[in-house]
């Protein structure tokens, strides 16, 4: 036993002393990669090294199944898996799903499975998008096979030419291929007409502030765009699932269609929960995202509704984009997208310490477990015997601001910089292995591509 360290790669390893998000000390006992016990007290594997958990809180490694990596391809240096994914070993997240547009090629067919799953050397376990745009259904089958966690489109814009937005008969089409196989259609539900409507009418009264911006992607947008999915989803049977919902009612029209039988679902960002319009105001391109940051009033209900119901999950939406292109009085013409990854389980953690808008013990729940349920990640999300051994431990006795300094994404443009945080990641470990321990990255990429499990 080497006590007192944090456990390096492979071997057995002992966790003593920590704490669940239930508040109970624990400890957990991982041999050969896999969680072997967790309990009051468990009994050690031969040879196992022990770690010092006390006074932190064990989380389940992170599952954030929305973020944008941009490789591999000409856009590449907006962000790039080592620099990503340091991003998620440094947060604690230990398995991302990455999204099927921004690279080039885009996901959108097997060369462009194959091309991102060659360059995808990743420090935490990953799995694919793939993707739908108009003209690619008989990909479909085929992404299937290649091992894709599900697919995603757009119903507005997605500022990649080579990603274009599906029509509303692309989606039928492609919901029924989607139905068969059996996947998760991942939807951005904003209506273009009115976006893009609204977009044309404020450039020609040459209105393009921050506020601008927000008021040419209205609740309107979102909630009449999912409601039109939704009828599409009954219709063909197909499993779908609404990315970063930003209003109340978006979240209550999916869960009214669950309720109705639907395999349907939706996911809430950290920055729609933490942040408002008057933040972006403030924050400008930093805080540029679509669907935009909503009132303080808007934002409590989400935050009301993430603790009530118990199929929503926080995700990241990481998505940076070069510092150049982040630059201009023009809010509509800046690049969207905010930078997240690493800060998303600090943040929340943090929130649920402050006691106001969460509880901890919604946070395995809403930061691994309800991603890992529905988008079938075998042996993810939990800290519970026979899942892989992905855990962070969680220091929660110190105050300090966010720095720039500390984040290990490409251009670390964060909204979060100056935030006040009350948890730091102290280490995270995937599958048994050590893979970030007190400021420094540790060890060689080891991610793993992901499929979907039964
Ligand atoms: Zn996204």
């Amino acid at each position: 036993m080497s006590g007192g360290g944090a456990g390096h790669g492979g071997g057995p390893l002992v966790i003593r002393g920590a704490r669940t998000a239930a508040g109970e000390q624990v400890e957990i006992a991982v041999l050969d990669g896999v969680i072997a016990e967790v309990g009051a007290s468990v009994s050690t594997p031969a040879g196992a090294r022990e770690v010092a958990g006390e006074g932190m809180l064990a989380l389940p490694g992170g599952v954030d199944p929305h973020v944008h990596f941009n490789a591999p391809g000409a856009r590449s240096h907006w962000e790039g898996w080592q620099t990503g994914s340091a991003a998620a070993a440094a947060g604690g997240v230990t398995t991302v799903v990455e999204m099927p547009l921004n690279a080039s090629p885009p996901t959108v067919d097997l060369a462009g499975f194959q091309a991102k799953a060659v360059v995808a050397d990743s420090r935490v376990d990953f799995g694919l998008w793939g993707g739908v745009v108009p003209g690619n259904r008989a990909e479909l089958h085929t992404l299937a096979r290649a091992g894709v966690i599900g697919f995603k489109a757009f119903m507005s814009a997605s500022g990649a030419e080579d990603f274009p937005a599906s029509d509303e008969l692309t989606l039928y089409e492609a919901m029924g291929t989607i139905a068969e196989l059996g996947l998760p259609l991942l939807l951005h539900a904003e209506s273009d007409r009115i976006t893009a409507q609204l977009a044309a009418r404020a450039a020609a009264a040459g209105r393009t502030s921050v506020r601008d911006y927000i008021e040419s992607r209205p609740p309107a947008a979102e909630s009449e765009a999912i409601a039109s999915a939704l009828e599409l989803a009954a219709i063909t049977g197909c499993p779908l699932h609404i990315v970063h919902v930003s209003t109340a009612r978006g979240i209550q029209l999916v869960a009214a269609a669950r309720a109705r039988g639907h395999d349907v679902s939706c996911e809430v960002t950290a920055h729609h929960l933490l942040l408002t319009d008057d933040d972006a105001a403030e924050l400008g391109a930093a805080a540029k995202c679509a669907p935009p940051l909503r009132s303080a009033a808007e934002v409590a209900q989400l935050w009301q509704l993430v603790s009530q119901d118990e199929t929503l999950f926080v995700v990241s939406d990481h998505s940076p984009a070069p510092p150049e292109l982040k630059l201009g009085d023009d809010f509509f013409a800046i690049w969207g997208g905010i930078s997240g990854l690493q800060s998303t389980i600090e943040l929340m953690v943090s929130e649920s310490l402050s006691g106001r808008r969460v509880d901890a013990v919604q946070l395995p729940r809403l930061l691994a477990a309800a991603a890992a349920d529905r988008f079938r990640l075998a042996g993810k999300g939990a800290l519970a015997p026979g899942m892989d051994a992905d855990l962070t431990l969680i220091e929660t006795g110190t105050e300090r601001l966010l720095s720039r300094d500390e984040l290990l994404d490409r251009h670390r443009f964060s909204p979060y910089v100056g935030c006040t945080l009350s948890a730091r990641v102290h280490a995270t470990y995937l599958r048994g292995d050590l893979i970030y321990h007190d400021g420094q990255l540790v060890g060689p990429p080891r991610g793993q591509l992901l499929r979907p499990g039964q």
